[in-house]
């Protein structure tokens, strides 16, 4: 088990921000999303000093969709970073928190006209264009609101990755962007230095998530920098600006090996200065858009343990008060995750369980065979590693309510979002 940030063990507890996880649920319930604040905080900080975005003007884009609140938002502001939005909904949650809409990315393959409409409006710095069908829907927004529109092209590079492998194609199939075959990205290019009301400052490319190596981001670097440079040959258009996309790898278990944040971050700067000069190019204004790695290890699940089944000979359920409706990444894809019951975390771990959620699907189980510490009723147990993707894909499966998200910081705790009531649950309904 490993310990992030500001967690430690004392008297056999499980402590968060120097909150003790006991305290934190019978204050705020279970199940309950924990945010380690102030490692937030220094991981904004790493990015920030690392993809040296006070010396040469690169952005870190925190991509929203990991976890986006209007706390985060707040967050993420005052650590100097941008924002990575991919729905109205997103936006609307980073306008209302007040962030700067111009230090905003707007992603996403099929933005509606009322999602563009709401972009435009509240000035979004950057629409990242992922096809000529939202090229031309923009164009004729932003000439209606009298606008001159900043966008990036979101490219296929032929670089895709996740986790330990990826490969390099030349044939690209991804909804996602305009693909490096046939003419497709020049014709791209050529439509928005036609298009009146559109500004083309920069290329785009996401090349996968949870990605451990470093080869593939050099590779994104090599090719990105060749478009820009035949884009300048063909239409004499510079492009200042380079966004090579987020996807940089966490630990969830000893199986995981990531690499430092600054690790990423030097090899990629230290590629585009070494392409540049080949290319005899000029360095572009770089952004890389983490998401997980910003707030995966800062989150934590603390869980109330309700019922302990034993089928003597084949295994032992545990059942927790939640499950894929605040964490639908084992269900779905098979994610893996550590686990303690946070009030005897340092009893031995010689109890041999699987632990399940509370929805009425088999499939609703975290673990299936994992050894912990003896569990009764009662106990808590603490999911680790879940800041990324777990409240962001949360559901109302079985009208479970919304589990509550607080912030933890120096033996404080905070509530950002407020577990749903039921009457909540119903508010929509008629
Ligand atoms: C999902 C996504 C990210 C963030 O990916 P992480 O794996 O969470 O770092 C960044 N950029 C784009 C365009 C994305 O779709």
């Amino acid at each position: 088990m490993k310990l992030f940030g500001a967690m430690e063990i004392k008297e056999n507890e499980l402590f968060i921000g120097g909150v003790s996880s006991t305290e934190l649920v019978s204050r705020f319930g279970s199940p309950l999303y924990v945010m380690d604040e102030s490692f937030l905080i220094d991981t904004c900080k790493n990015y920030y000093r690392d993809f040296k975005c006070l010396e040469n003007n690169n952005r870190v884009a925190y991509a929203g969709k990991a976890f986006l609140t209007k706390a985060m938002c707040r967050l993420i502001y005052e650590q100097g970073l941008y924002l990575d939005v991919v729905s109205g909904g997103e936006l609307y949650t980073a306008y209302k928190a007040g962030f700067p809409l111009d230090k905003v990315y707007f992603h996403g393959n099929n933005k509606s006209v009322s999602e563009v409409e709401l972009g435009v409006k509240l000035g979004v710095g950057v629409f990242v264009v992922d096809n000529l069908d939202e090229m031309k829907r923009l164009n004729e927004i932003a000439k209606k609101y009298n606008r001159k529109q900043n966008i990036y092209l979101r490219l296929t590079p032929g670089i895709e990755a996740h986790t330990h492998e990826y490969i390099k194609t030349g044939q690209i199939d991804s909804k996602f962007g305009f693909a490096p075959v046939g003419e497709t990205i020049m014709d791209a290019v050529k439509l928005a230095l036609d298009c009146e009301n559109i500004n083309l400052r920069g290329l785009h490319c996401h090349i996968g998530s949870q990605i451990f190596e470093i080869q593939p981001y050099e590779d994104a670097v090599e090719v990105m920098l060749g478009f820009i440079k035949s884009i300048k040959e063909e239409t004499g258009h510079t492009i200042p600006e380079l966004d090579l996309g987020g996807g940089f790898g966490i630990h969830y278990t000893d199986e995981d090996k990531p690499k430092e944040t600054r690790d990423y971050c030097t090899s990629i700067l230290n590629k585009v200065d070494e392409v540049c000069e080949k290319l005899n190019i000029e360095r572009p204004i770089l952004t890389i858009e983490p998401g997980r790695s910003i707030v995966g290890n800062a989150g934590t699940t603390l869980y109330t343990i309700g019922a302990i089944k034993e089928i003597e000979g084949v295994r032992t359920y545990v059942s927790v008060d939640g499950g894929m409706t605040d964490n639908i990444r084992p269900a779905l894809y098979g994610a893996k995750y550590e686990m303690a019951i946070a009030n005897k975390i340092t009893d031995k771990c010689n109890a041999r369980v699987a632990i399940a959620g509370k929805c009425c699907e088999s499939g609703d189980i975290f673990v299936n065979d994992i050894c912990i510490q003896k569990p009764d009723i009662g106990d808590i147990l603490a999911v680790f590693s879940t800041g990324a993707y777990g409240f962001s894909m949360s559901s109302n499966y079985n009208k479970n309510p919304k589990a509550a998200v607080v912030f933890v910081k120096d033996g404080l705790a905070r509530v950002v979002s407020k577990r749903q009531s039921y009457e909540e649950l119903l508010a929509l309904e008629v």
